[in-house]
């Protein structure tokens, strides 16, 4: 049966929500904040500490630092504390994106375990597997998603041990990539052009004759398809190649999304057939989920990325935040002079819904409504 991805309408009279059918939270966020706190509750007197963000939500973070959890590494992996001040006792917490063989040895030399400690969400390691899969079949892989991003750093870890790796991080360097299959560029510009981004001894020559495409969980759908359409194009140019063998040099694969990030940029592209004034995207400024689902807003609505309700400074203004040129920005007189107002709202997978709530209760107190938000949370129990 077909989903039913039609937005849910909060009609407060002269303010109508247009909520997204899916938004928020999703299965490895819920599942590694709660292994979190179980870890806090059951080690009193132990160091916890975080590898890194826990997800991409400053609201979450800040509670795990409230309770003591100090983080090891900043979301781009610069250190915050070394490792050298760790002991044997502490516990150091894997977050939902996983984490690289190289830390996890680091830390295991070290004498910690990190096994029962690791909420690395079981959708990345589907990935993982993925990855094995083709590389056992003798492909290299090629992983599109953001080459500083955690997930992808330790995707490419896990990837690069099976078979050779190169990350590519948009459509832009896909083309650029598909110059060293085709010949266009020499072998020997490859390492400085995809530097940090390929596995040691990457040989493009021999690297890029049979190929499969892996990608970031939280990517944009449409992306990840158009990129791993252009190299199978490549490849089959290349190579002369039919249906039949195809499959000798490109393994012809779904992309590796996580239902999480399918659900919700699917409900968007659904909202977005409502005619409304404006989208708002609440979620973590540095998550990469939340930032797709702003791009799709972006394509037709004035949208404004913010990470709270407090965001929304009077009914005039509002601060927000670009993620292209990544600075947060004042807008006056968001909210157009008519009636009803209409706003359609989503959240990122690392968003808890009270703060999506917030949100919709500061908007609400901009109107004279006439219904009670309670009276219409009611109706949705
Ligand atoms: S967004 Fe997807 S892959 Fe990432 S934690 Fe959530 S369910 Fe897992």
């Amino acid at each position: 049966m077909e989903k039913d991805l039609s937005p849910t309408l909060l009609d407060f009279g002269p303010l109508q929500i247009y909520l997204a059918r899916h938004f928020g939270f999703c299965y490895g966020v819920e599942n590694a904040i709660e292994i979190a706190f179980k870890t806090i509750e059951e080690n009193p007197g132990r160091r916890i500490f975080l590898l890194s963000e826990m997800i991409h939500n400053p609201q979450v973070n800040a509670d795990l630092l409230s309770h003591g959890v100090k983080f090891l590494q900043d979301t781009y992996g610069n250190h915050l504390i070394s490792f050298g001040e760790l002991k044997p006792d502490d516990i150091v917490l894997i977050p939902a994106f996983g984490t690289t063989l190289e830390i996890e040895k680091k830390l295991n030399e070290i004498g910690i375990h990190t096994e029962k400690y690791n909420t690395t969400c079981p959708f990345v390691e589907k990935v993982w597997n993925r990855s094995e899969v083709i590389a056992k079949e003798n492909y290299t892989i090629i992983i599109h998603g953001k080459p500083k991003h955690e997930e992808t750093r330790a995707t490419f870890s896990h990837a690069s041990t099976h078979s050779p790796s190169v990350i590519v991080r948009d459509m832009q360097q896909a083309k650029e990539l598909a110059k060293y299959i085709t010949g266009e560029k020499p072998a020997s510009s490859f390492s400085e052009e995809f530097k940090d981004q390929h596995s040691k001894n990457f040989d493009p020559e021999k690297d890029l004759q049979r190929i499969g495409v892996v990608n970031q969980t939280t990517m944009l759908a449409s992306d990840t398809q158009a990129i791993a359409d252009f190299l199978k194009q490549t490849m089959i140019g290349k190579y002369d190649l039919i249906d039949k063998n195809i499959e000798e040099h490109f393994a012809d694969t779904r992309d590796t999304l996580c239902y999480a990030t399918n659900d919700n940029q699917s409900a968007v592209i659904k909202m977005l057939e409502t005619k409304a004034d404006l989208a708002i995207v609440v979620g973590g400024y540095n998550s990469s989920n939340t930032s797709h689902l702003v791009e799709l807003c972006e394509e037709k609505f004035p949208t404004y990325f913010i990470n709270d309700e407090e965001k929304i400074i009077s009914s005039n203004e509002i601060l927000h935040y670009n993620f292209h040129s990544k600075e947060e920005l004042p807008t006056r007189a968001f909210l157009p002079s008519k009636e009803p107002v209409k706003i359609l709202i989503t959240s990122g997978a690392s968003c808890p819904d009270a703060l999506v709530e917030g949100v919709i209760r500061k908007l609400v107190s901009f109107f004279p409504v006439t219904r009670k938000t309670e009276e219409l949370i009611e109706n949705f129990k």
